[in-house]
């Protein structure tokens, strides 16, 4: 399924599955995750875009071949291709433990051809072996909102009382992981969204509410997955002095001006760009213990534009997913 610029609709198109070039492995996609960045480069949010592309970066496949200098992944692996698809490896950056702040990071579907396909290629080094216990389709989500909500969890440090705001497929991870973790969550969704309020307190939020709404307690942190900017003062007016709110999104609308006293008391305002193959690693050894379980709305390939116009309009519960 093709974008072939911002503000299309994808196109189905026959395209031949390239041959994988030195390091690379040609993957047979078994399922991909429809993640909220696509939207956003769908939308031309992101300037960088390369097109035409294929969108996708939650791509759960198995090997079918492998190019030339690559050991592992093996043929017939069954392996996980996230959105960090390939670094310098040589700048600050990366040799700091930093690579995804690399500035020149390529990433999967965006860059890089991804997922919505029956076939892609990969670099070797950037993809993830999985936990046997989760099919094709509910591994897919771990791998952009499961392990880029985990780097956020990360940054919101020890947190007792977590509140998260957009309660969709990495708020319903992350939800998970900080309950088995035994944190306090609160769970913030659109107001008057009581579909979702009761979809997080079924996954364990101790209290779930409108983003306008003061939870019961103040917050030691706050995590945005929403991509709104008026989130940001809401969410520091939430927490407590010496807390941090986590912008968490690729992209988000404006923040408005707010009052200095709302950051005032050592608050702090931070975002996550991107995901290391360290935070990979240490999300899918932790995932299967939790056991975080996602839950996944299946699509067909050729139903990519539904799945991306349901997630647009906040009818998704959990996660959506592509199967060719
Ligand atoms: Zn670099
Ligand atoms: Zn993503």
């Amino acid at each position: 399924m093709l974008l072939d610029h911002p503000h299309s609709p994808l196109r189905y198109a026959e395209i031949a599955a390239r041959e994988p070039a030195a390091g690379e492995v040609l993957v047979k996609v078994r399922a991909c995750g429809v993640c909220r960045t696509d939207l956003h480069v769908a939308d031309g949010d992101l300037v960088e875009l390369r097109s035409p592309v294929v969108l996708g970066h939650e791509i759960v496949g198995t090997v079918e071949a492998t190019g030339p200098e690559v050991r592992t992944p093996c043929v017939g692996a069954r392996i996980g291709v996230p959105w960090l698809g390939q670094t310098c490896g040589h700048c600050g950056y990366c040799r700091s433990g930093r690579e995804n702040l690399c500035d020149a990071a390529r990433f999967t579907g965006y860059h890089i051809d991804g997922g919505y396909a029956e076939y892609t290629t990969a670099d070797a080094r950037y993809c993830f072996p999985l936990p046997e216990r989760y099919s094709d389709a509910e591994a897919a989500p771990l791998l952009c909102a499961g392990l880029i909500g985990y780097r956020s969890l990360v940054k919101a440090g020890d947190a007792r009382v977590l509140g998260i705001y957009g309660f969709g497929a990495a708020a319903h991870i992350v939800a998970q992981v900080a309950k088995w973790q035994g944190r306090t969550v609160f769970g913030f969704t659109r107001p008057g969204d009581s579909s979702a309020q009761a979809f997080a307190r079924g996954l364990g939020c101790d209290w779930a509410g409108n983003s306008t709404d003061a939870p019961p307690e103040p917050l030691d942190a706050a995590i945005l997955f929403a991509p709104v900017g008026a989130l940001v003062p809401a969410a520091l007016r939430a927490t407590r002095k010496g807390g941090v709110v986590v912008c968490a999104g690729i992209h988000m609308s404006e923040i408005p001006a707010f009052p200095y006293d709302i950051l005032w008391g050592e608050r702090s305002v931070v975002s996550v760009a991107n995901l290391t193959r360290r935070d990979g690693e240490d999300f899918l050894r932790i995932a299967p213990q939790v056991p975080v379980r996602t839950e996944v709305e299946a699509f067909p390939l050729e139903q990519a534009n539904d799945a991306l116009a349901r997630l647009r309009e906040g009818k998704i519960s959990g996660a959506a997913v592509l199967v060719p």
